[in-house]
């Protein structure tokens, strides 16, 4: 027996009914982005390594450890793409979309890749839900992004999280808070991990970010962002907060919030899960603002701010049984012979252009057996096509659910199914 091969390990299959709930999140998300005035965009799976190393920044946890880079047959490096905001970016300023467009909102759906640690909600291969506006500075817009995930989440009846909001200052800002940093954490540098004793000179911000359990004690009582916010800054997260208080959409302050990407420039969010569904991951998604990325890739200077969301995780906080969202098997023709299984073709075949589901048994099987499978696919109506009924021309129509039994010729047949299944 030649051996069986498996997937790659933390990239999973998606298997029915789970992919209904997917179907389901992407659907509700295009709707409400769509409504916020997004459009789609979708680039590639792959591109060249720097984007990502330039980009998302050296010192990150996702450029240190996490990429899957390779050389393809040309010898270049090429990395499976870690996150959505670099890509868009790029496209942005390859097509030059700034003469075009003052203000850009793209949105994207797909899949990402991270040689990550393997836990609940944290996998190799994973799907993220993102947007990015491009060509506006002014803070009602991230007010208005956090709204919308707000709504996103509710929509999905995701109700029990909080939304997190922080700033991590501008570049003006950063000197100040860097400095600050240095000055607490280096009468500590022992306690900290190798990687956190590099970032200490590199990118201090980072040891904030540190899942290592030693930095997290050595970070209690670090400073936060919020002390070292300059004017702008505080009055851009002043106006996110009243904004959101407008919209009656509720946050809390998280003064110890900085993500995990160093692009960031201003005001930063993440919506976190409450339940205990996720486990460790409690991070739903998150986002801020990058003022300087789209210039930092060659780029016209561009005010932006953006978001990613993780689709696994919230299809693990998403409500009911697994199948709520699997479209339901309205009828199965159950049928003894060729004849039959013709006959029942031909009837189905408007009733599922017209988009009812229906399963028509081809297997020759028994009818109990016929019968068996069509209760447990749910199915609500059976057509059963059986000698007697071929031989008189009437089929038996059962209702599942009632257990109800009627005789309609076939030339009736037609008409009554569609009145049955409401078409
Ligand atoms: P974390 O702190 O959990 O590692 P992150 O800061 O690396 O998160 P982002 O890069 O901001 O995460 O990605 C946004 C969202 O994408 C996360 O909040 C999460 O929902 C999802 N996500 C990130 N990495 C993974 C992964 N390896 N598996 C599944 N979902 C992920
Ligand atoms: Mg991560």
């Amino acid at each position: 027996m030649p051996e069986k091969i498996q997937a790659v390990k933390g990239m999973n299959d998606g298997l029915p009914p789970e992919t209904s709930r997917y179907a389901h999140i992407e659907a509700r998300a295009r709707r409400i982005l769509e409504a916020f005035g997004y459009r789609e965009i979708r680039t590639p799976i792959a591109e060249y390594t720097p984007l990502f190393s330039r980009g998302i920044g050296e010192g990150t946890d996702i450029v240190e450890k996490e990429m899957y880079t390779f050389s393809d047959r040309d010898g270049r490096q090429l990395t499976l793409r870690p996150e959505g905001t670099a890509p868009a970016v790029r496209a942005y300023v390859e097509h030059s979309i700034a003469h075009a467009d003052p203000v850009t909102r793209w949105y994207y759906l797909g899949p990402m890749f991270r040689h990550e640690r393997m836990q609940r909600g944290r996998y190799r291969q994973f799907h993220q839900i993102g947007a990015e506006v491009l060509g506006a500075a002014e803070a009602t817009l991230d007010a208005e992004m956090i709204a919308m995930i707000d709504a996103l989440l509710r929509d999905l009846e995701i109700t029990d999280f909080t939304m997190a909001i922080s700033s991590v200052g501008s570049a003006e800002d950063r000197p100040a808070f860097r400095a600050a940093l240095v000055a607490f954490f280096e009468p500590k540098k022992d306690q900290l991990c190798p990687d956190c004793q590099r970032r200490l000179v590199q990118n201090p911000l980072r040891i904030l970010d540190c899942k290592v359990e030693g930095c997290r004690a050595a970070s209690v009582g670090a400073p936060s962002p919020l002390d070292h916010l300059g004017e702008k800054s505080r009055a851009a997260l002043a106006t996110v907060r009243s904004t959101l208080d407008r919209l009656g959409v509720p946050y809390e302050i998280d003064q110890r919030l900085v993500r995990g990407l160093d692009y960031y420039t201003g005001v930063v969010f993440e919506p976190r899960a409450r339940g205990g569904s996720l486990g460790a991951q409690t991070a739903l998604g998150g986002g801020g603002r990058y003022d300087g990325l789209v210039e930092s890739l060659g780029g016209p200077a561009t005010p932006a701010a953006g978001f990613a969301m993780g689709l696994e995780r919230l299809a693990l906080c998403l409500p009911g049984e697994p199948n709520r969202f699997a479209t339901p098997i309205v009828a199965a023709f159950v049928t003894d012979g060729e004849d039959a299984r013709r006959l029942a073709l031909e009837l189905s075949h408007p009733l599922r252009l017209a988009g009812a589901s229906i399963e028509v048994d081809h297997r020759g099987a028994s009818l109990k057996s016929q019968l068996k499978r069509a209760d447990k696919l749910g199915a609500h109506w059976v057509v059963l096509l059986g000698t007697p009924e071929m031989t008189e021309r009437r089929a038996k129509l059962k209702d599942m659910r009632t257990s109800e039994q009627t005789e309609i010729p076939f030339d009736e047949l037609g008409k009554t199914l569609r009145e049955k299944l409401g078409r």
